[in-house]
């Protein structure tokens, strides 16, 4: 089967300053592919190429088999490719449901997505008059993930899901990731802690100074890492 994300020897940064020195990675078709790596690897930089916003300047990006290189975010966006940046990208003056109604401009409605999204996150239902920088950090991550989902993509990128939040919250949201998985949809995943994310991934994958040092099983990787950058990396904070 066609991978739905393919990196071949991806090179790139921000100006003259390299970050991303020949990286490769494949997502295939359904998987949890878990990309992790402490502060600074280049791991945000690898999703900012995924999602368009950076042009990388080598190597091959491909999606779904077709070769996007120097494709814009909208392009990409419109090849089902689809970014929940680290600060999950909602809007904080805006209710729940005007977050979800934002999303409603590819001809999908307003109901079609309300519906969606309280189906799979029944606590927005609860909450989809609240202003949403007043909710909690992991009811904000379940908005991100409900407005992404909107737009029924083919590939999530995901960045730091557990960013400031209480391990059992992330639990919770690397359960949904599963779920969205298993409904099909691909899923590239970046994290600089990695327990509850092995424990939901297909495959993981560990990168250092901008290359991609090791692909593996999850249970292959947590061994590494035990060994590897951080010692304790497999351990929540
Ligand atoms: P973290 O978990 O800390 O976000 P990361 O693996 O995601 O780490 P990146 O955010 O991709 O790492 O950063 C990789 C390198 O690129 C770092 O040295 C960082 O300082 C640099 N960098 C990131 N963003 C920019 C930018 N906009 N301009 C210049 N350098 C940047």
């Amino acid at each position: 089967m066609t991978p739905i994300l393919e990196l071949r020897n991806i090179r790139g940064g921000y100006g003259t300053i390299d970050v991303l020195h020949g990286v490769d990675l494949v997502v295939e078709a359904g998987q949890v592919h878990a990309l992790l790596g402490p502060n600074g690897a280049g791991k945000t930089t690898t999703l900012a190429v995924c999602s368009g916003q950076i042009v990388p300047s080598g190597g091959q990006l491909i999606v779904s088999g077709r070769d996007v290189n120097g494709a814009t975010s909208d392009a990409l966006a419109r090849s089902g490719v689809c970014l929940i940046p680290e600060g999950r990208g909602i809007f904080p003056n805006l209710t729940v449901t005007e977050n979800l109604r934002m999303f409603t401009h590819a001809g999908v409605s307003l109901d079609d997505v309300l519906s969606k999204a309280f189906s799979q996150f029944p606590r927005l239902k609860e909450r989809r008059k609240q202003v949403a920088g007043t909710m909690s950090g992991g009811e904000q991550q379940m908005l991100a993930m409900a407005r992404a989902l909107a737009v029924d993509p083919a590939l999530l990128l995901l960045d730091e899901l557990s960013m400031g939040l209480a391990p059992i919250i992330v639990e919770e949201l690397y359960e949904r990731v599963a779920e969205l998985a298993a409904q099909g949809v691909s899923i590239l995943v970046v994290e600089q802690f990695a327990q509850a994310v092995l424990g939901v991934s297909t495959v993981a994958s560990i990168m250092l100074h901008g290359r991609i040092t090791r692909t593996g099983s999850p249970a292959d990787i947590a061994e590494e890492l035990t060994e590897a950058y951080l010692g304790g990396a497999t351990a929540h904070p």
